[in-house]
């Protein structure tokens, strides 16, 4: 699979799993924008996937929550390389918390950013990916939106929500030759996983059939996979990336 002259756009692609799937796609020949919130922080990670992984990456400053900087990011990247042709939805956060105790705030902004801040990158990309004729557009969803997770009720409904929407959102622009899929990822260590109880992490492995942790690459090839050319009759599915967890 290659993807030379494609446009990438990674949001949270600084760090984790965004960044794997950044460095895997411009290792490839894919030109990278990484949309993070912290200017600095990303365009050092800009910089340093340059150098290591392959092609140009850039970091366009944004906060997903707020459309007219999702709009802005779009037409940065138009601006800056004419095209775009990858979307990859990743950021996302968490704020855990039993539901009898977990504020509105905390689900407001759990669904701000992993649900509606995907929606609004959708809805900046699409009419360019229609006009081209090609899109592929990846959520990053997760096992939690699939099984649901005791004190994620935000997270866990962000998630769900994810997956309705792409494949409400595949079956929209399924003809003009753009692909909308999901990738559910299990557990991967990251800054997002750093403060889980061990507790909760000893009864997790325990339901992992491949009997270990993935890799932030791990999900990097899947989404590179559904990313590619070459998946252009798949959409509308969910990918799980588990060890095997998701077993249905
Ligand atoms: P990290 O916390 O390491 O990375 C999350 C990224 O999202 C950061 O780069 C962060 O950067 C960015 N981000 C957060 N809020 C915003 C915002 N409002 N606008 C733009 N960027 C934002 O997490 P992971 O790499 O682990 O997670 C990546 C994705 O994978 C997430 O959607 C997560 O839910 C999902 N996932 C992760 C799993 C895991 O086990 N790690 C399992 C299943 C799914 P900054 O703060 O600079 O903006």
């Amino acid at each position: 699979m290659t993807y030379s002259g494609r446009v990438a756009i990674i949001t949270g692609g600084r760090r984790g799993i965004g960044r794997a799937i950044a460095c895997e796609l411009s290792g490839r020949g894919a030109h990278i924008v990484i949309a993070d919130r912290l200017e600095d922080a990303a365009a050092d990670a800009a910089q340093q996937i340059t150098s290591e992984c392959g092609s140009r990456t850039i970091s366009i400053p944004t906060d997903v929550t707020v459309p007219e900087a999702v709009q802005e990011l779009v037409d940065k990247t138009l601006a800056e390389f004419g095209r775009v042709d990858i979307l990859v939805n990743n950021a996302g956060i968490t704020r855990d918390n039993l539901l009898m105790r977990m504020s509105e705030e905390d689900w407001d902004q759990v669904l701000a950013v992993n649900l509606k801040g995907a929606w609004n990158c959708c809805r900046a990309v699409i009419r360019p990916m229609m006009k081209a004729r090609y899109g592929r557009i990846v959520n990053i969803s997760s096992v939690s939106g699939l099984a649901g997770q005791a004190g994620q009720t935000n997270y866990s409904a962000s998630k769900a929500g994810l997956i309705g929407m792409s494949k409400a959102l595949a079956r929209e622009v399924a003809s003009r030759g753009i692909t909308v899929n999901a990738v559910a990822p299990g557990f991967i260590p990251t800054y997002l996983t750093e403060s889980l109880p061990q507790e909760l992490k000893d009864g997790m492995m325990k339901l992992i059939p491949l009997g270990r942790w993935g890799k932030p690459e791990e999900i990097a090839y899947a989404v590179a996979f559904l990313a590619s050319d070459e998946a252009a009759y798949i959409t509308g599915q969910v990918l799980s990336v588990d060890g095997g967890m998701m077993m249905m």
